[in-house]
């Protein structure tokens, strides 16, 4: 262990949950790539939050292949970061990547195929500078593609080693059920569903996280901030440096007067709590014991932080 070496009490005060029913733990909160390690990002403020997140006790890194923009370029960002920085803390950390939703040109370079999903892993190690992932998703369902096809390129990505766990995102709960039940069945059973999950979006409830906790399968929480709304960004206006104003991705029409009205009184909540809206948002989360972590985005060191407090780190 010629290389590691403690730079900051990491470890104290980020809670580490158990992943459904597997031997692994992840940090409560987690760092996901989608936005803001693309290539407009200033490398300086990716790289600050990505060791701020790591002495923090982040553990757990979110990407895809397509987060950037352009699709590659996260990956591409955290691959030089980890270079960087985080090589010699491999065994430190989690790092996840998906592939499901379109990345190249041409029949091969979307949904759930076989030879869409190898070759989309190989680039996405190449890209990052890694010999494995961690976590390996399919990203969506594919509707036309057979379960087992997908399933079984997941399986064999995890026996040749390419990643240590498999997990599925966006699937809806039949289609989760099969996958659980034919991973299980070739003794590379599902480690993590990932899906959309805060107060404002809480369809979850109603049957994937019941189904992920029945079947041990553990449940990581992504835009826990439905983007920045549940957040003060929103409460006096739209800010020029905003998601709203920046991504297509959050559009000006979600924030009715009847959705603003309802962000000011949980802000008024979260004071009364001496809380952030952000925390409160991520805590309310956090409460469900099915969740086993939550993959904030953060655009600042300073949003960053103010997010972590929200489990205590
Ligand atoms: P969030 O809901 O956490 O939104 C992040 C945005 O909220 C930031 O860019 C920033 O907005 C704002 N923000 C964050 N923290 C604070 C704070 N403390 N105070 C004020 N504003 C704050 O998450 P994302 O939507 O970014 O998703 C998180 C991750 O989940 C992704 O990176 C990805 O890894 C994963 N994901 C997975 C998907 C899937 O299909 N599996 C789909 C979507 C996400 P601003 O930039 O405006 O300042």
């Amino acid at each position: 262990m010629d290389n590691y070496r403690l730079t900051a009490p990491r470890y104290e005060a980020m809670p580490y949950r158990r992943c459904g029913r597997s031997g692994l733990l992840l940090p409560a909160v987690s760092l996901g790539f989608w936005h803001n390690f693309g290539e407009a990002a200033d490398p300086d403020v990716c790289r600050k939050i990505v060791e701020t997140a790591f002495d923090h006790g982040v553990t757990y890194f979110d990407l895809a292949n397509n987060y950037g923009p352009p699709y590659g370029s996260a990956e591409t960002t955290f691959g030089r970061i980890f270079g960087q920085s985080l090589r010699p803390h491999r065994d430190e950390i989690i790092i996840a990547t998906k592939a499901g939703y379109d990345m190249w040109p041409g029949p091969y370079g979307e949904w759930g195929s076989r030879k869409y999903l190898m070759a989309s892993l190989d680039q996405s190690l190449k890209r990052m500078g890694l010999d494995y992932v961690d976590i390996f998703y399919s990203h969506r369902p594919d509707p036309l593609t057979p379960l087992e096809e997908t399933m079984q390129a997941l399986v064999d990505i995890v026996r040749c080693g390419k990643a240590l766990y498999a997990g599925i995102s966006n699937y809806p709960a039949d289609m989760a059920a099969q996958a659980y039940a034919y991973l299980r069945e070739a003794h590379v059973p599902c480690l993590v569903y990932q899906g959309r999950y805060n107060m404002l979006d809480r369809e979850h409830e109603a049957d994937i996280l019941p189904q992920a906790a029945a079947d041990g399968v553990g449940y990581v929480a992504f835009s826990p901030l439905a983007q920045g709304l549940l957040t003060d960004r929103y409460l006096d206006g739209i800010p020029a440096d905003s998601r709203m104003r920046t991504s297509q991705y959050l559009n000006e029409n979600a924030l009715t007067p009847e959705l603003l009205a309802q962000l000011r009184k949980w802000n008024e909540e979260a004071r009364a709590e001496g809380v952030t809206l952000a925390q409160y948002a991520l805590r309310w989360i956090l409460r469900r014991p099915e969740v086993t972590s939550v993959i904030v985005g953060a655009r600042t060191v300073e949003q960053l932080l103010d997010s972590l407090s929200a489990a205590g780190a």
